[in-house]
């Protein structure tokens, strides 16, 4: 919304969406005029329609998701609902021809097939928002895909880099939420102290530019200043830079292919010093590791690892669980997983499910 505000010429906000936040949804109302709004929540949807008492559009549930992303007025959707709930609504604004900026990954790890065959056929742009993958993007412009020898994605390595595995066996949720470069939502939080989120970034990466899993390498970099490389056919490597700070590839999603003079923080290298790089530790940090198995698999297996994953974070949210049981439940659901190759949209909707079930089994 920040970078929206910076240009009134350029962008309105028509319809903002939330769960159920709807104090901060009544602000942006307020200050952004939006035409509608969709709370996805029934019951907070009713309350918010109080709130702004008939001026704006109050919208609920799925069907108002999919449906204002279809509309006439609508030229770009940013798709950035938490976890599997961005796919249907994203899929919705695919066919109705909308470009999408894309903060949602989930989406791209459950149905990165389906989803970028859709993009095709209906000629729109998808950007991504997920700052790793902004790079990766931002290097490849004007490059031809055949000439990558391997993407680089850079990972903070969250707060447990460098706790030790008895260290892990009792962390609390507030640890795990404090997170040292980021400022995100919680579940993203947690699946970047897993380095589940860099998991879900290597599938996301995969569908995005075409690069199958062993031209995907991942580094911990914790400095969060190079957001991610590409190494080409001739050696060279390109890198984007930047301080780490969302507003940056989510305004060049929206004015991708030109860019927009901004007031961002710049980086200060004198200051910054020195830049420093790890291999990751995969046995400390399970979750990496189940992602490149889960898109070496192929299938529904990313989107059962995609479901555990969001059963486990909950759970470990809500206390039920402790921190390094979150990669043990994923593993689980994972090792129960008949994969269905090349799935239709149905039979990833029923994977989730099914994993869903397992992994809250699991749990209790
Ligand atoms: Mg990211």
């Amino acid at each position: 919304m920040e970078v929206i505000a910076n240009f009134p010429d350029q962008f309105k906000a028509s319809y903002l969406t939330v769960n159920n936040n709807i104090d901060a949804l009544c602000d942006q109302v307020q200050r952004f005029r939006p035409k509608g709004v969709v709370v996805l929540d029934p019951e907070f949807a009713a309350a918010c329609k109080k709130r702004v008492n008939g001026t704006t559009e109050v919208l609920s549930g799925e069907e108002g998701l999919e449906e204002v992303v279809q509309r006439d007025d609508v030229d770009v959707v940013i798709s950035s609902l938490v976890g599997f709930a961005g796919l249907k609504p994203t899929i919705r604004a695919i066919e109705a021809k909308k470009n999408i900026a894309l903060a949602n990954k989930e989406t791209l790890v459950v149905a990165g097939e389906i989803i970028m065959r859709l993009v095709k056929q209906y000629g729109v742009s998808l950007v991504p928002i997920d700052s790793e993958h902004s790079a990766i993007f931002q290097c490849l412009v004007g490059e031809s895909g055949k000439n990558i020898s391997k993407i680089i994605l850079t990972a903070s390595g969250g707060p447990f880099l460098n706790s030790t595995k008895e260290e892990l066996q009792s962390v609390t949720v507030e640890q795990a939420l404090k997170h040292p470069n980021w400022k995100m939502g919680s579940k993203i939080t947690i699946d970047s102290a897993t380095l589940m989120n860099k998991g879900l970034e290597v599938i996301e990466a995969h569908w995005l530019f075409g690069v199958p899993a062993e031209k995907i390498e991942v580094v911990v970099h914790p400095q969060s200043i190079i957001h991610s490389m590409v190494e080409f056919v001739d050696g060279s490597v390109k890198a984007q830079l930047g301080v780490p700070d969302m507003k940056i590839p989510i305004q060049y999603a929206l004015t991708f292919p030109e860019r927009a003079a901004s007031k961002f923080l710049r980086v200060d290298f004198p200051r910054l010093r020195e830049m420093t790089f790890f291999k990751p530790d995969m046995e400390r940090f399970r979750c990496l590791g189940l992602g490149f198995d889960a898109l070496k698999t192929g299938g529904t297996m990313p989107a059962a690892l995609n479901a555990a994953n969001e059963v486990a974070v909950k759970r470990f949210l809500d206390g039920k669980i402790t921190f390094l049981q979150i990669s043990q439940i994923i593993c689980q659901t994972m090792e129960h997983h008949v994969s269905k190759t090349s799935p239709t949209l149905a039979q990833i909707i029923e994977a989730d499910g099914w994993a869903r079930t397992y992994a809250a089994s699991v749990c209790n």
